[in-house]
């Protein structure tokens, strides 16, 4: 709820702070449990951003973040430590979040030890079951990082992220950096994962056909703000902000009779240290009216949980 996180800029021989840049810049949204929520947006709008500030890896700067019930960013200490094994993450790299001086047994088994929950022969027998659930062989266990292709580190880091039993996992670009040919392979598995494990993903991604794939609802963001959220279906077929149009527009549709007109954007993505007034999008939208860079327009639910935040709804 009115999430923002700003990064302050600093200048001069004193270090002052002389601006921010507003990566989130008051988001709401929900997320329901046991469902894919698709992030997406361009690179720079935020999202990742707004992943780490729900694992509280990054500290917000105004807003709530509620889970099951309890203001996160008011927990204590150790209450903070009892909820991050709720919630994992799973990254876009796979090889950058390895430690290569690690052995894949080390690696999936080293959350364990962080929060105290298996030692000795327990752990083991956990590591490998999460070998075996991940799709990697259990001969593995005391091998390197770098003997893997990028397809199994990404399978070796869902397996770290489910050690400790998570409930929620945020998700960024998780298949981004693999090649076409397995990534459907690392997303079905993310599927079959999500059914046996009773998961919640938010899933990060800047790849439109991907989140289509696996989510069940779609959130968009544009600098730092969701401009529109919908069921799948509903935001594919029914795109309604100005913004999500154009970026749907740019998937291409395999069926060749059906025809969809491309809708280019004019200039550049505004910086986040100075975004537009009103309607963040307002410089680079066709629809714009004169309300649009004085009011910003609010995330409004125009039915069937479809919310979407412009003056023209
Ligand atoms: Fe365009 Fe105005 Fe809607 Fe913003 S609020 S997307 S500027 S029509
Ligand atoms: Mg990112």
């Amino acid at each position: 709820k009115g999430v923002k996180k700003y990064f302050p800029i600093t200048g001069g021989i004193l270090q002052k702070t002389v601006g921010y840049v507003k990566a989130v810049d008051g988001v709401d949204m929900f997320i329901k449990r046991g469902e894919t929520l698709g992030l997406v947006g361009e690179s720079g709008c935020g999202k990742s951003t707004l992943g780490r500030v729900i694992l509280r890896l990054l500290d917000a700067t105004e807003g709530e973040i509620n889970y099951g019930g309890n203001n996160i960013l008011k927990l204590k200490k150790e209450q903070m430590r009892e909820m991050r094994k709720k919630m994992q993450i799973i990254f876009q790299d796979p090889y950058a979040s390895l430690n290569p001086r690690m052995t894949i047994g080390d690696i999936i088994g080293e959350p364990m030890d962080i929060f105290g929950m298996a030692k000795g022969h327990e752990k083991e027998e956990k590591v490998l079951e999460l070998l075996h659930v991940v799709g990697l062989g259990t001969q593995h266990i005391r091998r390197y990082p770098h003997e893997f292709s990028g397809g199994q580190r990404q399978r070796i880091g869902i397996a770290r992220a489910l050690a400790v039993d998570p409930e929620l996992i945020i998700c960024d670009e998780p298949v981004s950096a693999l090649d076409v040919s397995v990534r459907s392979q690392v997303l079905n598995l993310m599927q079959e994962l999500q059914e046996k494990f009773s998961l919640t993903y938010l899933f990060i991604s800047h790849d439109l056909s991907v989140v289509k794939h696996i989510s069940d609802r779609v959130s968009v963001m544009y600098l730092g703000k969701v401009v529109e959220i919908a069921e799948k279906n509903e935001l594919y077929d029914k795109p309604l902000h100005p913004y999500t149009r154009a970026l749907l527009s740019a998937i291409p549709i395999p069926d060749p009779e059906v025809k969809r007109e491309r809708i280019i954007l004019e200039g550049d993505v505004p910086s986040p240290v100075n975004p537009p007034s009103g309607c963040h999008f307002h410089t680079r939208c066709k629809y714009a009216k004169p309300e649009c860079s004085k009011i910003e327009p609010e995330l409004k639910d125009v039915g069937s949980e479809h919310f979407v935040a412009c003056h023209l709804y």
